[in-house]
């Protein structure tokens, strides 16, 4: 592997920021690299070059040529995986099959969307025999991507691929905790020889070159993917130039059980739902809404389950890594010490103390819970789930919609009536039915409520990175 990435790529070019800040390793606490700083001048910068790539270069390459260079990307990084996984693993700690899946993943946003490249086109729209009107798909301009660090080079692709599909150029932001492989990408960008500008990528803090970027009058679309809080600053920011935002924001998903379903299989797709990547899925099934009758024998398999996942640094490639950060680390530890304050009570789990090195926590359960305290009302964003229990279908879905999130819900039952009327009466953008994190790369992907606006992956995600032009001739007289 060759030593990681820590510059500003603006333009095809690596350049220095304001200074440098530090990337840490969140399963060994060490300082992987100082990365450089980048601030209002290098989002200018960035800016700049990507908006002279949309008017020239990448302008004059055609869709189906745009489609090749697009599935180059993906075969590149196919050929580099291992490389690309071990970096991820290292910056955000995720166990490597994880990062390995992260990285198979990203291709797969580049070929979807290649394959989307040439077909996108407008309508003709009848007028009557005396005009011809059509609509015109056309590319926004000057994309910007603001991502977390809970899936890294993941959140990178999801919208960057359609973006270029469609023909705009973008500037990418990553997390700070986690700014490595949306900056090595940069390398597969020149080798494959996009045009200078077509992805840039700024590294720095949020309150910084996230903000710049925000608030950058000459951007023409905002993709934001993080927490709800910092959601909204931006969201205040876009609304100062009038530009469109994709709003991907955090969740408190629930998983609703019936007591008919097979309550093994339950038990292992609960715990998936909400250990997977520690916790740390803005669509992690976070709360237990189980039926009376089923919920003693599916406490007793949850528990079983819990004590089965292995957990260790992430490069030894276990089941589950260390939360990203010492400060994320302290955001969790402490709502779980909030939950035994507020009397819920806890079957298992909390700090991991075996280890006195990383940020680790094991899968945590907490029963007893009420409505109202904050384990049960905000996102912990860690392997904690919380229990509840409903005596009927109508409960279920109440206490299912009882959230200001709405991003994903799941529900597990033999019964496809109960299954169906779940998915119509929740309030969410994703419904799993029987598998948690069902769906694939065509599946559109969004909040509803304050879990974001607009829809990520499929075809939806392309009405992110176009807008349409309408055009009315006269023919006759
Ligand atoms: P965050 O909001 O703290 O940060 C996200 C990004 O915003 C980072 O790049 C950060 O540097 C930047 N940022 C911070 N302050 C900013 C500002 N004032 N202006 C502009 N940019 C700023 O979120 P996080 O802690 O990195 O990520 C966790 C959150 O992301 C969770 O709430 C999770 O649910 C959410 N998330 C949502 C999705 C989704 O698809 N809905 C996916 C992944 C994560």
């Amino acid at each position: 592997m060759t030593g990681p990435k820590t510059g500003i790529f603006i333009g095809n070019e690596w350049v220095e920021g304001n200074g440098t800040f530090d990337t840490v390793n969140p399963s060994t606490e060490e300082v992987i690299a100082g990365v450089e700083r980048g601030g209002e001048r290098e989002v200018d910068a960035a800016v700049a070059a990507a908006r002279e790539a949309f008017r020239g270069e990448w302008s004059k390459v055609k869709p189906p040529e745009r489609a090749r260079m697009l599935y180059g990307v993906a075969r590149e990084l196919e050929r580099r995986a291992e490389e690309f996984a071990r970096l991820e693993t290292l910056d955000a700690g995720k166990p490597l099959q994880h990062a390995r899946a992260e990285m198979a993943s990203c291709a797969a946003y580049f070929d979807y969307y290649a394959g989307a490249a040439d077909k996108i086109h407008g309508d003709t729209i009848p007028q009557g025999p005396d005009h011809l009107g059509f609509t015109v798909r056309e590319p926004v301009g000057v994309t910007a991507h603001i991502v977390p660090w809970n899936v890294p080079l993941g959140m990178v692709c999801r919208g960057l691929a359609p973006a270029l599909a469609a023909g705009n150029t973008a500037v990418v932001k990553p997390a700070e905790q986690t700014p490595l492989t949306a900056l090595k990408f940069a390398e597969i960008f020149l080798r494959l020889g996009f045009p200078a500008g077509v992805y840039n990528v700024v590294p720095g803090y949020g309150e910084e070159a996230g903000k710049a970027l925000s608030e950058h009058p000459e951007i023409d679309s905002m993709t934001f993917t993080g927490s709800v809080e910092t959601g909204k600053a931006v969201l205040r920011a876009a609304a100062e130039h009038v530009k469109p935002v994709v709003a991907e924001l955090g969740g408190k998903s629930p998983q609703v059980v019936f007591a008919d379903s097979d309550l093994d299989l339950v038990a292992s797709e609960v715990s998936k739902g909400i250990y997977s990547n520690t916790g740390q899925y803005c669509d992690a099934g976070s709360r237990l809404i189980v039926e009376d009758s089923a919920r003693e024998p599916l406490l007793e398999r949850l528990v079983e389950n819990a004590k089965g996942w292995k957990i260790g640094p992430g490069m030894e490639s276990l089941d589950l890594g260390p939360l990203v950060s010492e400060e994320h680390f302290g955001r969790v530890t402490g709502y779980i010490e909030s939950g035994e304050r507020e009397g819920a009570e806890m079957l298992i789990g909390g700090r991991a103390e075996e280890f006195d090195r990383g940020y680790f926590v094991s899968p945590t359960i907490f029963d007893g819970v009420e409505r109202g305290m904050r384990i049960e009302r905000e996102e912990i964003f860690g392997p904690v789930l919380t229990v509840q229990s409903f005596a009927d279908a109508g409960e279920a879905s109440a206490m299912a919609n009882d959230t200001p999130y709405g991003l994903a819900a799941a529900i597990y039952t033999k019964d496809i009536d109960k299954a169906l009327a779940f998915a119509t009466d929740v309030q969410a953008g994703n419904v799993m039915i029987n598998e948690y994190y069902a769906g694939g790369m065509g599946s559109p992907f969004g909040g509803y409520k304050q879990s974001g606006t607009g829809r990520e992956k499929g075809l939806a995600a392309l009405d992110n990175y176009t807008q349409i032009k309408n055009v009315t001739v006269r023919i006759r007289r």
